[in-house]
């Protein structure tokens, strides 16, 4: 036995898994030519952020559109990051936007799929065993340097002026230690950590092509890094190595955070005889502060909308936040739905190299926009729903108006809805209460305010009229030329141009008469087509908001 076999015999007494049986266990997948596999790989810390849901719809999509595999893993290895059950808050997030993974975790403790466990800290052996023959062929060693000992060196190298910092070469104490010496302080039971035997050459450089930034070209890893902490976990360099060769992983798709770690994970895959993977890294979504003007990266603590649950609070459909990274994530995203209004997303042939470079820039007036246009072709069936499910979870008090009847309300819905030209007034599900409000006695307190440039005579005249010819059966056109009617003998003109042209011969125009009629039956001077607003109302209720608003006169 060679000492490096000793060695590794001694550090992991009870590892008896050799890389040749994890290749058995994991075999390389049986995929169509192109097909991709790639992951989505959050620290579980109770949150989704909208970044890693970006970047988690990058990775759907590739491998949707390649016919291969998507999965989650959960990396739990800093348990210092990590809160209670921090799995359900990311499932939750997905769920609600019915974006799903082919294999992975699919709950807390509940996972499918043939390459697991897909949560690190259930893969431990997994990672032991691969250290374990690396100790074999001398590509890595134990630490024993407390963390006083790597104070003093990061100081010594700031007084040497060393271009490098870090655990390398010359600085390296335990590089070339002895195995008797080894020997001695394992079996004396000191802390120490596993590091890489580094053999990169500072004078070399590595590169790369990311299939999203193009070639990347760094200096070699000269670092002796660490791959198990004292504790036995792997560092994410490591874990990331191991669990994406034996899980098969082809791109690995992450944000650009991480490029500086590349020549690290070069040099991993290549002592553990790794292929290696593609690598793209997205860029990060960013946001313009509202107080200093510039761009800067979507915070946890500055922006609500930086954690996916803000949508699902608000109520903004998932289709306009889909539709809304899709924009940000392919830019002839935009051109293609133009071409295909009512296409579903998933027939977008998504491309990854057309991923813009830069950041992202996260817009929720924009996402707004989009909302409003998602929404206004939905049917009035899907629009009650989906404001009954939001209700549902969010105000108790609104869902048990709202879903008393619910022919009444889809109707309410429907005002202007399911035509060519729908209305585009609502953005998320949180608004349509107070969009409503006044079809519902339990919400609607008239607080009727007419227009000052009318006089309170008029104003009354035009209601007595009104209820004069009021009759609930009329159709718009019919409703509208009674309207018209009403104008002359009041001293208003049913012609808004004639009034434009000379409006000091007018009290007003047919606007102002039917504006007067809207703000007495619903207190609003804009609502959506008024006569459906009645016929909805009924003629009681109509008739009495009306005499109520003339009492108020
Ligand atoms: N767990 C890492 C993170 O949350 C994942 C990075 C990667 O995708 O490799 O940043």
């Amino acid at each position: 036995m060679t000492n490096n076999e000793k060695l590794a015999q001694l550090l992991f007494p009870d590892i008896t898994k050799t890389p040749e049986d994890l290749e058995k266990l994991y075999p390389p997948r049986n995929l169509p030519e192109g097909a991709r596999v790639t992951r989505f790989a959050p620290s579980p810390t109770g949150y989704l952020h909208m970044g890693g849901f970006f970047g988690a719809l990058v990775d759907i999509l590739t491998a949707e559109s390649t016919g291969g595999v998507s999965f989650l893993r959960i990396e739990d290895t800093d348990k210092k990051r990590e809160v209670e059950d921090g799995v359900s808050a990311i499932i939750k997030g997905f769920d609600y936007f019915g974006v799903n993974f082919t294999e992975g975790v699919t709950g807390f403790g509940t996972e499918k799929g043939e390459y697991g466990p897909y949560t690190q800290s259930q893969r431990v052996e997994i990672y032991q065993t691969v250290a374990k023959s690396l100790v074999e062929k001398g590509f890595a060693y134990p630490c024993f340097c407390s963390a006083d000992e790597l104070t003093a060196l990061r100081e010594k190298q700031e007084t040497d002026g060393a271009l490098i910092k870090g655990y390398f070469g010359k600085y390296a104490k335990c590089r070339d230690m002895s195995f008797e010496e080894q020997e001695r302080r394992i079996n004396a039971g000191e802390s120490y950590v596993l590091r890489l035997r580094s053999q990169g050459d500072e004078n070399k450089r590595i590169a790369f092509d990311d299939v999203i930034k193009g070639k990347i070209e760094m200096p070699e890893n000269t670092i002796d890094e660490v791959l198990l902490k004292s504790d036995g976990i792997p560092t994410y360099h490591f874990a990331h190595v191991c669990d994406d060769h034996f899980m098969r992983t082809t791109h690995v798709i992450r944000g650009e955070e991480w490029i500086s770690s590349v020549p690290k994970h070069i040099e991993l895959f290549r002592v553990c005889g790794y292929k290696l993977p593609k690598f793209a890294h997205t860029p990060q979504v960013l946001k313009i502060d509202e107080e200093t003007g510039d761009k800067r990266k979507l915070s946890k603590r500055k922006d609500p909308e930086a954690a996916v649950g803000y949508f699902i609070e608000e109520g903004i459909p998932k289709e306009s936040v889909l539709e809304y990274l899709l924009t940000l994530i392919n830019s002839n995203f935009e051109d293609w739905r133009r071409a295909n209004p009512k296409e579903d997303i998933s027939k977008f042939p998504f491309n990854l190299k057309k991923m813009s470079v830069s950041g992202c820039l996260f817009d929720l007036v924009k996402l707004n926009d989009v909302s409003k246009n998602v929404i206004s072709i939905m049917s009035a069936k899907q629009v009650y729903e989906n404001v009954a499910a939001w209700a549902k979870d969010f105000d108790a008090e609104f869902y048990n108006v709202f879903t008393a009847n619910p022919e009444y309300s889809t109707a309410v819905l429907n005002i202007d809805r399911e035509s060519p030209k729908p209305r585009k007034d609502i953005a998320k599900w949180s608004e349509v209460r107070d969009f409503v409000s006044y079809f519902y006695n339990e919400f609607y307190t008239p607080d009727v305010k007419f227009d000052e440039k009318l006089n309170k005579e008029d104003i009354k005249a035009i209601l007595e009229k009104y209820l004069e010819v009021y009759d609930p059966a009329d159709e718009k056109d019919v409703w509208f030329a009674k309207i018209k009617d009403m104008c002359e003998p009041l001293g208003f003109t049913p012609n808004v141009k004639e009034y434009k042209k000379t409006p000091e011969a007018f009290k007003g125009h047919v606007g102002d008469v039917s504006g007067v009629i809207r703000i007495a039956v619903t207190s609003r001077s804009n609502t959506p087509d008024l006569c459906a607003i009645m016929q909805l109302l009924g003629k009681d209720e109509v008739t009495a908001r009306i005499n109520n608003a003339i009492s108020t006169l």
